[in-house]
């Protein structure tokens, strides 16, 4: 059932979000077909064709009412309970379409297959951001030199950390020292915790 992108408050209360848009570059969104049909294209990705049959296996809810084409501030979102959301308005190329929903995919992975999941506890946001911003590719470095970080050594994990970051401030829950604090304490677990690829893809 459908009955997502509800505004906040909503019963989730607490969501996984995807890149802020203030990370992109500005280029008029794509249209909202076009940006329907990119999120059909990226059903066909490997990697989310990938991450699908693992949650199947596992016993996890996909899609197709998994995911959403939305408007919103962000580039996409994960609710608990609401599936995954596309913002249409920030996408421009079907290759972001790709990325947000395979970061997506991984917070609704650690949702179901995690124990006691609680995106109310900085701890396990942080871990399920270190690993969807590591394993989506989000910080693979031509998308770093896109978006103006040039910083060749070490790039990876600084992006890691700081899209991490990025996404934990918009948890209520979560005050920027004890955001910093939890991607820390976190780190090796997380950053090395590649499921359900053998290493990170
Ligand atoms: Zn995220």
């Amino acid at each position: 059932m459908a009955e997502g992108q509800g505004g906040a408050g909503g019963a989730a209360g607490v969501r996984a979000e995807a890149e802020s848009s203030s990370e992109r570059r500005t280029q008029p969104a794509m249209s909202r077909e076009d940006c329907v049909a990119g999120i059909r294209s990226a059903l066909k990705h490997p990697t989310v064709r990938f991450l699908r049959e693992q949650m199947e296996k596992a016993g996890c809810k996909v899609f197709p009412s998994l995911i959403l084409a939305a408007n919103c501030s962000s580039a996409g979102g994960y609710g608990s309970g609401e599936g995954i959301k596309v913002c249409c308005n920030h996408m421009t190329l079907q290759d972001e379409i790709n990325q947000v929903i395979i970061h997506e995919m991984i917070h609704a992975y650690d949702d179901c297959v995690g124990k006691n999941m609680d995106w109310k506890n900085c701890a396990h946001h942080a871990c399920s951001e270190i690993r969807a911003n590591h394993l989506s590719g989000d910080c693979h470095y031509k998308r770093e030199l896109l978006r103006g970080f040039m910083k060749i050594r070490g790039h990876e994990q600084d992006c890691v950390r700081r899209r991490a970051l990025m996404s934990l401030k918009n948890n209520p829950y979560c005050s920027e020292a004890a955001a910093k604090d939890a991607i820390e304490a976190v780190w090796n677990i997380c950053y090395n915790d590649t499921r359900p690829f053998d290493r990170a893809p």
